[in-house]
Order: structure tokens, then C-alpha cells, then sequence
């Protein structure tokens, strides 16, 4: 009696499992081949997508099905930077700004660990099914683990602590998520520690001043990047002076982050990335929230007020510091906000027209903002760094296929392969939009209902 009960309750699990279900009668967005196709029903089955078909279909065929008439399917959105160890808000980075005296960075790391649940929600409400964790603490493989075990979050690929040529004290509590490795001896035996996590990326924080010149460190990115290649393991390599992320790439770096900041990007280095198959995220949003929220000058979207954490967004105002625990930093910021925003202006001028004419080149773009640094809001900053990508001279097709199909090669492994299309086989990651994001890429915040893995969450219910 027992077992009958037993084998009919793994029955109603399956058959809850494989409901199938239509979206009936949208406009289904195609980035990987740029169509736009009306008149489209998009077949689910359990956690994949069975097919897409144009016209009338056969009802007996569909399942229960979705009116999406009027309405624009696209799939899950994917930013391919963000860190989990980080929460946007003004004390995440006591490195940069320290302001322990006012909240422990020890109290904000467990304020972090108890809101991962929250953090992953506010992704889905925004349509990001997948996000990458480009680096943190050994506990990020903790975080990953926890939002691949959970329906309501995003999937999860990560990178552990960051191989660095410097160090970051205030940031280390015992599991620091930078490293400072000093020979490449080193640099392999922590590859082989990040290997033992099954680490999907090794990060490397390739920091360059006059103390630590691009040939002194290159023989550890060197090594590490030999090292994690024979693990199978890609490397992503944060570079943002031309000539660091030109090393970086020679060395074999698969991923770069952040954009070339420093100048503009030559002929041969586009040559270079797009033969070397190396993918760039740019995360533009986040080169100007430091300054901003410094400054008292964040001028965050209607999508970050309305989908961020409030907590992590009411600490943003400095203004509500007392002024004798405002660090230095922050006072001359306060003191001259223009120099902050001319600064960012500087930033744009040259990350913006590198951003077109590494597109242009035909370089692999993915779409990622570094969210969880402060200002930079776990979620809707993805809206954000649209339209600065926008405004680099992209169009809302191109940067469609950033958000999608680019960001589901960065991704990458067996999830990343059915990640970021609409078509037969494809995990059933979809959002569904009031209005066309094609003709707008700011449309893709118009979001009526999100699917991750055939699950459906109507847009108004996801916060709630
Ligand atoms: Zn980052």
C-alpha cells in the first residue's frame, strides 16, 4: 500500500513536471538570426521548448494555452557580469570607500548572505533567467549552488575568488574574494583549488600601475590560464587598458570584462579578439555609479526604483552620513560633483565608440554590468547598460543578441549550450513584452510574464 502511494505521488510529480503549455499567437524575437516573426506559438514541454510554429495550429496539440496575441516573446534575458558577494549599496566595497564605523562590513556580508533569495527574485522580475558571477568568495559556489536548486532565480554559472597582483585587506573576513597570487607556481595550485569547486570560470584581476607594470604579472596570467585550460576551465581576465587586455588576450584569455578605458582600441586588437574567439562584456553602467552615488548625483531608472532592493537603494543617499564619518573620498566628491561627472563623461567618450567598433569588427559581445557594485542594482541595472549600449551606436537587435545568444556563449558548458534561443531543444527561459523591443530596445522592460525552465511567473506577482 505503501509503495502505491509512493509510485502515485512520483507520477503526479512527472506529470506536474511535463505539463505542456502554448504561447499563442505572439510576435516571437529571434536575436541569434535577427527575425521577428508575427503570428508564432511556442511550444513548451516541461523545462524545454518542443517547437515554435507559425500560423493556426492544431489545439489538441498545444496543452494549455497562453493568449499572446499583441504581445512579443523573446528569451531570457542573461547578464554575464554580477557578484553575489556584493549588494549595490553603500558599503559593499570598504576597499573602496570604508565606512565600517558606520556599518561593519562583517554585518553587510550577513545582511547579503540572508537576501539571496530576494536578490534572485528581483532578477526574474526583470526577465534575467541566467546571470554569471564574474568572481567573489569561495562561498559564491555556495550561491550558485543555492539559485540552481531554486525555481524562482536565475541560473547560475561562477567564478571563485579573483587572482590578483593585489591585495584587498578590508574585504578579507576569512574567505577573501581576492587574491593575491605572487609566482606561477601559486597561480596553478589555486587553479587546482578552484577546479576542486568545479569553478565554471577563473577569474583574473589584471591591475596595472606603476607599482605593478603589464610585464610583471603576465608570467602568473600566463600560468593560470595554461593551468585552467587544462581543467577545462575558461579564464575571464578584468583588463580595462588597451595594453593589459591586449596581453591578456595574447596569453589566451577567453573572456574579457569590463571595456578598454584608456584609449581607443586599434585595428589589430579587434583583429586579434574576433580570431581568438574572445568574448567582451563591457559593463558600462558601473564605470558611472561610483561617481554618481559619491557625488550625490545617482539618477537611477524608473526600472531600478521600481524592481532594486529599496534597502540597498535608501542607503545610496550620503547626504544621510554624518559628515565626520564620511571618508575622504566622498567629501571631495561632495565637494565637487562636477569633476565626478566630467570624469564619467571622460570614461564614455572612449568606452562608447570602442564598444561600436569592437561590434563593428565582428567581436563577440555579452551583455553584463557588474551589479552588486555600489549603485549598480542587482537586476534593472541590465536596463541601464542598454541604453548606454544603445547610445555606443548599437541597434536593439544587436543588443538583443548581447543580452541572449552572445551572453549564452559566455555562459557557456551544457546549460550555456541551451540557453539564450527559441527553438526546438532550447530550456524554456522566455519573457513575454507588451511592446516590441526590436523597434525599441527600451521596450524590454515592458515585461508581462516570465518563464524560467516552463514555469511561469506573471511580471506583477514575481516582488509580491
Ligand atoms: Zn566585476
Amino acid at each position: 500500500m505503501k509503495k502505491s502511494i509512493g509510485l502515485f505521488l512520483f507520477l503526479c510529480a512527472i506529470t506536474a513536471h511535463a505539463e505542456k503549455l502554448s504561447l499563442v499567437g505572439g510576435t516571437v524575437i529571434t536575436p541569434a538570426d535577427g527575425k521577428v516573426m508575427p503570428n508564432a506559438t511556442v511550444v513548451i514541454n516541461g523545462d524545454k521548448i518542443e517547437r515554435v510554429s507559425i500560423g493556426k495550429q492544431d489545439a489538441s496539440s498545444l496543452g494549455k494555452q497562453i493568449d499572446c496575441a499583441g504581445k512579443f516573446i523573446i528569451p531570457g534575458l542573461i547578464d554575464t557580469h554580477v557578484h553575489f558577494f556584493q549588494s549595490g549599496d553603500l558599503f559593499t566595497r570598504p576597499d573602496g570607500a570604508d565606512f565600517n564605523s558606520v556599518r561593519p562590513y562583517k554585518d553587510e556580508v550577513t545582511w547579503i548572505k540572508s537576501h539571496l533569495d530576494d536578490v534572485f527574485a528581483r532578477y526574474i522580475r526583470c526577465g534575467i533567467t541566467s546571470v554569471v558571477d564574474d568572481g567573489g568568495p569561495m562561498w559564491n559556489f555556495e550561491v550558485r549552488a543555492k539559485a540552481n536548486a531554486t525555481a524562482k532565480a536565475p541560473r547560475v554559472a561562477a567564478a571563485g575568488p579573483l587572482i590578483s597582483s593585489v591585495s584587498r585587506e578590508k574585504l578579507d573576513l576569512g574567505d577573501p574574494p581576492i587574491v593575491k597570487i605572487e609566482s606561477p607556481e601559486q597561480a596553478r595550485e589555486f587553479v587546482r583549488k578552484l577546479a576542486d569547486k568545479k569553478a565554471d570560470f577563473v577569474k583574473i584581476w589584471y591591475i596595472v600601475d606603476q607599482d605593478h607594470p603589464i610585464e610583471a604579472f603576465r608570467p602568473i596570467v600566463r600560468a593560470t590560464i595554461e593551468e585552467s585550460h587544462a581543467h577545462n576551465t575558461r579564464v575571464m581576465v578584468h583588463a580595462t587598458e588597451l595594453e593589459t587586455a591586449r596581453a591578456a588576450v595574447e596569453e589566451g584569455a577567453d573572456i574579457l570584462v569590463h571595456s578598454v578605458l584608456d584609449k581607443p582600441v586599434d585595428d589589430a586588437f579587434v583583429k586579434l579578439l574576433k580570431d581568438r574567439h574572445t568574448i567582451l562584456c563591457p559593463t558600462l553602467v558601473v564605470f558611472e555609479r561610483y561617481g554618481r552615488v559619491f557625488s550625490h548625483q545617482l539618477n537611477l531608472t524608473t526600472e531600478e526604483q521600481s524592481w532594486g532592493n529599496p534597502e540597498v537603494i535608501a542607503s545610496l543617499d550620503v547626504t544621510k552620513i554624518p559628515q565626520d564619518k564620511l571618508p575622504d573620498r566622498i567629501k571631495s566628491a561632495l565637494a565637487d560633483p562636477k569633476t565626478s561627472l566630467d570624469r564619467i563623461k571622460q570614461t564614455y567618450d572612449v568606452a562608447l565608440p570602442n564598444l561600436k567598433k569592437l561590434e563593428d569588427g565582428g567581436v563577440t559581445i555579452a551583455a553584463g554590468t557588474d551589479a552588486g557594485n555600489v549603485g549598480t542594482i542587482h537586476g534593472p541595472a541590465l536596463f541601464r547598460e542598454f541604453q548606454l549600449m544603445k547610445q555606443a551606436g548599437l541597434t536593439d537587435m544587436q543588443i538583443l543578441q548581447c543580452a541572449t545568444v552572445n551572453a549564452a556563449k559566455l555562459f557557456g558548458g551544457p546549460v550555456g549550450a541551451g540557453l539564450g534561443q527559441i527553438g526546438e531543444g532550447y530550456l524554456a527561459d522566455l519573457v513575454v513584452l507588451r511592446s516590441n523591443p526590436a523597434d525599441d530596445i527600451a521596450h524590454a522592460s515592458d515585461i508581462d510574464t516570465v518563464i524560467k525552465n516552463g514555469v511561469i511567473y506573471p511580471a506583477d506577482s514575481i516582488l509580491r
